[in-house]
């Protein structure tokens, strides 16, 4: 018997919405159809017209967990994701203590565990730990990175000499390195040359556009180099320059028809999308992020690009602070803004807009992402029959302002405050409601780990994994 029946949906067919029922056994979707004719099920969800589309993955957050829970935790991130229509997330390694070693990775899965309410990957730090990537990987890390080739949160940068390492012990594994792009050495000279400017936009010139096409191109040059080469993904990619050079490469990449070894994506973050250097008037520290706000003219290429297909995926890089941190000269202010709630809430504002159609989106922000990061062999990104029922229900007309007040994370501000939002009516996982349009009623922990393609396993089909069993839950 099915679990669950999805009545007065709507649903993409061919680029059009058409009226459907969804049937979901066990967690996945067993079948989408015009009209079902059946009368028993355990579970009558009426979508009231809504529409229906997968719900988000998010490649890219921070849940500051272990570490520095005051900002975030995985019960509130995750939270915060499933009231914006986000299900499954990869998080980022550089916690406190940072995935760069089997003792990270496990008091990480072991809090996720006991507090995500949605599905996790758990991504791989890359820095003087090039002896440890192959004992993480078998642990069932998701991807490796961000790699940050520049300063940022968390110190886990790591330096031209050493990637190349560090890219051919990836590509050896046949792994993905998610890179975080952004040329240390120009940013010291411009620290340097900007000592005493004050200007509000000065944290974007000191990582200008060249910042990042510089490391694009010098990545992709020592992935090039190097003894096998790894899959690439740009995360967070905020200009033109850097969208073009990827371009390159990637038809490059394409005519050369080879295996997997040295194919490149890349994303962009809501905030390279929506906001520019013109919001810092606005935001202040509060639009402190790396790589910096760009021009209003790059945002415009971005949205153009994301279009194309130049830029496959979206992703939030959601990196809370308190508001209380930001508060302080731009110099001295953290860098990262929230984001994993907002993500989708934006993109479907932006399809009322014109500005991306609601095709490309569901692309971009699910069927991509799986696909990119290997979660679609575990049944996420498609509404096809087999794959997890992890679905985004919205009212297309209900264009909100983005309040702060209204959002889960523990970030007590957002950069997108007064912005256009369209929230979802309803988030499922795995079939089960977790978010009903006005709280999460998902249960702590219910949220599954998603190991990546390297997890090795015992005779019994059992995750090698071991917890030490004293370390401590705060
Ligand atoms: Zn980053």
């Amino acid at each position: 018997m099915p679990d669950v029946l999805i009545q007065n949906a709507r649903v993409l067919d061919g680029g059009q919405l058409v009226p459907a029922e969804i049937l979901i056994e066990d967690g996945k979707i067993k079948g989408i159809a015009k009209e079902f004719r059946i009368s028993s099920y355990d579970e009558l969800i009426n979508a009231k017209n809504a529409v229906v589309i997968p719900a988000g993955i998010d490649g890219h957050v921070h849940f500051r967990d272990p570490g520095l829970t005051y900002k975030e935790d995985w019960y509130s991130g995750s939270c915060s994701a499933a009231a914006g229509g986000i299900t499954t997330v990869l998080e980022h390694p550089n916690t406190i203590p940072p995935v760069i070693d089997k003792a990270g990775f496990s008091v990480k899965l072991k809090r996720a565990q006991k507090r995500s309410v949605i599905d996790f990957g758990i991504n791989g730090g890359v820095t003087n730990n090039i002896d440890k990537l192959k004992e993480i990987w078998r642990l069932g890390i998701s991807v490796f990175g961000e790699i940050f080739m520049a300063e940022s949160t968390g110190g886990l940068n790591i330096s031209n000499n050493m990637l190349g390492d560090a890219l051919s012990e990836i590509g050896e594994m046949d792994a993905l390195a998610c890179i975080h792009a952004e040329d240390e050495a120009l940013r010291l000279i411009n620290e340097g040359i900007l000592k005493n400017d004050t200007g509000i936009d000065v944290h974007s010139r000191i990582r200008p556009n060249e910042c990042e096409e510089i490391a694009v191109h010098d990545c992709i040059r020592i992935n090039k180099e190097a003894a096998v080469s790894s899959r690439l993904h740009f995360c967070h990619t905020s200009t033109p320059e850097a969208v073009s050079l990827i371009a390159k490469a990637q038809k490059e990449f394409s005519s050369a028809g080879a295996g997997n070894a040295g194919k490149i994506t890349c994303e962009v973050a809501p905030h390279h999308l929506f906001l520019s250097t013109k919001d810092y008037a606005r935001l202040g520290t509060l639009g402190k992020m790396n790589p910096p706000l760009r021009s209003s003219d790059d945002a415009a290429y971005m949205i153009r690009a994301l279009n194309s297909g130049l830029i496959n995926a979206v992703a939030s890089d959601h990196a809370p602070h308190m508001q209380y941190e930001k508060d302080v000269p731009m110099r001295s202010a953290p860098s990262g803004v929230p984001g994993v709630e907002t993500l989708m809430p934006l993109m479907l504002a932006s399809v009322r807009k014109n500005m991306l159609s609601l095709e490309r989106v569901v692309q971009v922000t699910s069927f991509n992402p799986a696909r990119i990061f290997g979660l679609d062999r575990l049944g996420k990104g498609s509404m096809d029959e087999g794959y997890d029922a992890d679905l985004l229900f919205f009212d297309p007309k209900n264009v909100v302002p983005i309040q702060s007040k209204n959002l889960h994370t523990r970030c007590d501000w957002t950069p997108y405050e007064g912005m256009d939002g369209i929230f979802p009516s309803m988030t499922l996982s795995r079939g089960d409601v977790i978010w009903d349009g006005y709280q999460v009623v998902a249960k702590k922990g219910r949220g599954q780990f998603l190991p990546g393609a390297g997890l090795q396993t015992d005779e019994d089909g059992k995750p090698i994994t071991v917890f030490d069993d004293d370390d401590d839950e705060e």
